[in-house]
């Protein structure tokens, strides 16, 4: 147990050029890892489940900047929505209405990234392609969800030591983030995440134009 305190410093210095932001994803972990991070000045700690997150919400400074990373179910949406920082994985039409109807529920405007789906692996949640473009369309164009803001993209690629393979997926997440951003232009200002890259390929991510890694296990060690 325990922060990797050279795994982090090194982490920052890879961000460093590019003023890309480090979410340390501590899910599993205990919250006196999380206090030790945030002794070094992390404010930014990215969770899986909901049940999890609210415990350690409770218990942690208020000034953390909490990121629900994992597949978010409609239902559960209440639960985060008063405090959570930033949805990363909205991967359908049904949880963007969600999110967006308890925002106007608590007067919220609720930061979102779409989820899309690149990766070969059957299991990622996520949307196609299409469906991002017309997910975008829906928020951009008719304006359709008010109580969102809709912040960039994420996503994920294959669990694979494969680089072309790895490259080849991270540039389709920049691909679909660089169209969207393109088309709705000034509107699309706040549309300025892209958030890809984990333990195993965050260089790769960072290369091809990630502004934000979500990074485990080379801070915090595995998981059980
Ligand atoms: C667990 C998780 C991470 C962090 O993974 P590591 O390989 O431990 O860095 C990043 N993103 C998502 C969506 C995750 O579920």
């Amino acid at each position: 147990m325990g922060v990797n305190k050279e795994a982090y410093k090194s982490l920052l210095a890879a961000m460093q050029p590019s003023g890309a932001t480090l979410i340390a994803v501590s899910k599993t972990k205990p919250s006196e890892d999380i206090q030790e991070l945030y002794a070094l000045g992390q404010r930014d700690f990215g969770e899986n489940y909901v049940q999890e997150l609210i415990k350690k919400q409770a218990e942690l400074p208020t000034d953390i900047r909490w990121h629900f990373i994992g597949h978010l179910q409609t239902n559960k949406v209440k639960m985060i929505a008063p405090f959570v920082h930033l949805i990363h994985g909205v991967d359908s039409i049904k949880l963007l209405e969600a999110i967006d109807k308890e925002g106007r529920k608590i007067n919220k405007k609720i930061n979102c990234l779409l989820q899309v789906h690149v990766a070969r692996e059957e299991t990622k949640f996520g949307l196609d392609l299409a469906e991002a473009r017309q997910a975008a369309a829906m928020y951009f164009l008719e304006k359709k969800y008010p109580n969102v803001a809709l912040c960039g993209i994420m996503g994920m690629a294959s669990f694979s030591e494969d680089q072309e393979l790895l490259k080849k997926e991270f540039s389709d997440l920049k691909n679909i983030y660089d169209e969207i951003r393109s088309l709705y232009g000034p509107d699309a200002s706040a549309f300025n995440t892209l958030s890809m890259g984990m333990s195993g390929d965050y260089p790769l991510a960072l290369a091809s134009g990630s502004n934000m890694v979500r990074v485990g296990s080379l801070l915090f060690g595995h998981r059980s």
